[in-house]
């Protein structure tokens, strides 16, 4: 038995890439189809040669996570684009992209494009706000390959996806990172634009021999509806140390007295504009409740 992850799937075949870096084409059999599994991208498995390269794949090793579009499992972070202008930042966006992230436990990274059109200081500003939050904030400029070595250096050994806005230059990092494939842009994938039938699979690249990221961007729908308001506290990461103190153990952290996450927003030690999205879109999953 051989062990590998499924880099790419195509009408039943699985392209496995094996420990020694060879790609071992797989057909899935094995005891997991009972219990209804299908094999995906990302999936850690163990296969058995039955060709040089051709094999079975005989065991999915169980996910760390699921990722529905683009389909991949075992996710380890995803690489949040923005651009310091053109378009301009949009804080609550970053917010709700974020807080989809965490709901899928999946780490950020944040990542802030066309550092050349930067003259009003916008990195300086989302780094203060999101380290303070506890992300790792760095900056590219992708057309003169700046900032590139960095981001490099964080996917290392990591299934990463990307995410963020049309345009902020998510693909052009991408063709710079590794240059094999060009990326599948959101407009293509959410409106499937193969036909009905033809469920497009996400690929995973791989950039070194054990770090790849998805070609097609993820975290695309803002919808968050679906988180619980009362869950909302804890897709912000820095409210962690907080939520515990406060005088009621049910808080929502709004209009309770002896709140000590309002405490720590008013002292500065979560940023003022954290809290206020927190309340901002706590405001609107619960409007959008009501409504339901
Ligand atoms: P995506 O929609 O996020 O994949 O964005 P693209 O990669 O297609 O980039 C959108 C536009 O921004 C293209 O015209 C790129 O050439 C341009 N672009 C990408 N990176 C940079 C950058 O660092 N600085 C500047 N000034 N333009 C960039
Ligand atoms: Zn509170």
């Amino acid at each position: 038995m051989q062990k590998g992850i499924i880099i790419k799937g195509i009408s039943g075949f699985y392209y496995v890439k094996i420990e020694e870096g060879k790609i071992i084409e797989c057909k899935a059999r094995g005891k997991f189809r009972n219990n209804n599994i299908t094999p995906i991208v990302g999936d850690r498995v163990f296969i058995e040669l039955i060709e040089e390269d051709k094999g079975i794949i005989k065991e999915i090793i169980p996910r760390k996570n699921l990722l529905i579009r683009p389909l991949v499992a075992n996710i380890d972070q995803a690489v949040v684009v923005f651009a310091c202008k053109k378009p301009d930042i949009i804080f609550t966006l970053l917010d709700k992209i974020l807080i989809q992230i965490e709901s899928y436990n999946i780490k950020a990274i944040i990542c802030i494009n066309k550092s050349d059109l930067d003259d009003n200081n916008m990195f300086d500003k989302v780094k203060s706000i999101y380290e303070k939050a506890g992300y790792t904030v760095i900056k590219t400029n992708a057309l003169k390959n700046e900032g590139i070595d960095d981001l490099k250096s964080l996917l290392k050994d990591k299934i990463s996806v990307f995410a963020g806005p049309s345009g902020v230059g998510k693909s052009t990092i991408f063709n710079k990172i590794q240059n094999k494939i060009k990326m599948e842009t959101q407009d293509i994938s959410s409106k499937v634009k193969r036909g009905r039938h033809t469920t497009r699979h996400a690929e995973l690249i791989d950039i070194d021999n054990n770090t790849f990221i998805a070609d097609t961007p993820g975290f695309s729908n803002l919808d968050i509806s679906f988180i619980e308001p009362k869950n909302l506290q804890y897709m912000f990461l820095e409210f962690k140390d907080y939520i515990g103190k406060c005088k009621f153990t049910s808080c929502m952290h709004f209009k309770e007295t002896g709140c000590a996450v309002k405490e720590a927003a008013h002292n500065g030690l979560i940023s003022i504009e954290r809290y206020n999205a927190y309340i901002e879109i706590l405001e609107e999953i619960q409007n959008n409740r009501r409504k339901r």
